[in-house]
């Protein structure tokens, strides 16, 4: 889960990062109440988007009134940038900025560590410094064990190249990120600018985090009030509130399976065979899986049937532990319940334990709108023909 800016502000203040003052605000007048807030001096009217080049976009302005705070934030608000739609803005207070740096740790998967990134050139574009001049960009990799102690920090404002006046405090800050990455249970924290104020002080001016959302429920569940619920797809809302692994896609065939590799393996199939039928794809992933019984089938159902995109359902399930006559009552049980809801043509193909007692209680149940497939390939084939044909 990526966070905003002002998200990641309030989790670096409460880690001890040296960060403004910041108020969000979401109209003109709330805007204008910040700044006062902060002081009625120069202010930073910064758009709340899940995206970065906010700055070049125009999405950052400085205001050296409350008034024009509310002036800035009108023109803010409601700004598109790179797709998003800007409807929080933060008002923070101005710093006076003298050098702008660049700090991130993030995950590295390919290396299964995690990886530092720092640099004295920061605020402009990293990814072109990092192609343009890479050397200008230190990389240092951290051992997930130690972490990033008092050596390590030492090391990466070395490798950085900041001045010897610099080096405790810029990596006290990195310390301090260092202890958000791991209490928060982050895989991203970016700083761009960290910056060195006209008297001295070094503030995290943006902040981008990304938590790990597999630690969430469990070790965080402060977490979930962070969760953007305006902006998430109302679909995988609702799948969520289910308990269902769902994400939504862009094409007309739902797609019903169990475990994450069969549904994976489900799309590309069903993509390969929308091909031949006038370029079909796969509506969604949604891996309902072990415990197929009809409660959860018919919540998986009622998803994709609730997607206006979805033409026909394919239902790939493959019996083990709960048994394909298990996974055919479920869908039986599932029709009986949506009723009326169910509109949309699903191709079922069952495959695994007592597959054949599946097929007959499908067949027995002879529903209209069911149609059975002996093969994943010929099942994704039908699928995605009906899928066409409707469209
Ligand atoms: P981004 O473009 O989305 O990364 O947004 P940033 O928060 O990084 O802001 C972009 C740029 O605006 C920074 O690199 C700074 O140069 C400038 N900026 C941000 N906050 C302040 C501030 O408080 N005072 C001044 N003078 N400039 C700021
Ligand atoms: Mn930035």
């Amino acid at each position: 889960m990526d966070l905003f800016e002002y998200q990641a502000r309030d989790i670096f203040e409460k880690h001890g990062v040296p960060v403004l003052g910041g108020v969000v605000a979401t109209t003109p007048e709330e805007a204008r109440a910040g700044a006062e807030k902060l002081g009625g001096g120069t202010v930073v009217v910064k758009a709340q988007v899940k995206t970065g080049g906010r700055g070049k976009a125009g999405g950052v302005k400085l205001a050296h009134s409350p008034d024009e705070a509310a002036q800035k934030a009108e023109e803010i608000l409601g700004m598109d940038i790179k797709g998003h739609t800007v409807h929080r803005v933060m008002v923070a207070a101005g710093a006076k900025i003298a050098e702008e740096f660049y700090f991130s740790v993030l995950l590295d998967r390919s290396n299964r560590n995690y990886l530092a990134m720092c640099s004295v050139e920061g605020g402009v574009e990293i990814e072109q410094l990092a192609v343009e001049r890479p050397e200008a960009l230190a990389k240092v990799a951290v051992d997930p064990i130690v972490g990033i102690d008092e050596a390590k920090a030492a090391e990466i404002v070395d490798a950085a190249g900041f001045a010897d006046e610099l080096k405790a405090p810029v990596a006290d800050a990195i310390l301090k990120l260092w202890t958000v990455f791991t209490a928060e249970d982050a895989t991203l924290v970016e700083v761009n600018p960290l910056v060195r104020t006209e008297d001295g002080a070094i503030i995290a001016l943006d902040g981008k985090v990304t938590l790990d959302e597999n630690a969430s429920e469990v070790r965080h569940p402060d977490h979930e009030a962070l969760e953007d619920k305006e902006s998430t797809d109302p679909l995988e809302a609702k799948a969520k509130a289910n308990g269902l692994n769902y994400v939504k896609l862009d094409g007309e065939v739902g797609i019903i399976g169990n475990g994450a590799g069969l549904v994976m393996s489900t799309l590309d199939v069903v993509a390969y065979a929308g091909e031949e039928h006038g370029g079909v794809k796969p509506a969604n992933f949604l891996d309902i899986g072990g415990g197929a019984n009809a409660q959860v089938m018919a919540n998986g159902l009622d998803v994709i049937l609730h997607d206006p995109q979805v033409k026909s359902v394919f239902v790939n399930v493959f019996g083990g532990i709960t048994a394909c006559d298990e996974v055919a009552k479920g869908i039986v049980g599932a029709l009986e319940i949506l009723g009326d809801e169910a509109t949309k043509p699903l191709v079922v193909r069952l495959d695994g334990n007592n597959v054949a007692l599946g097929r007959q209680i499908l067949a027995d149940a002879a529903h209209p709108l069911v149609t059975l497939a002996d093969t994943m390939d010929g099942g994704a084939d039908t699928a995605a023909a009906k899928a066409a044909a409707a469209a």
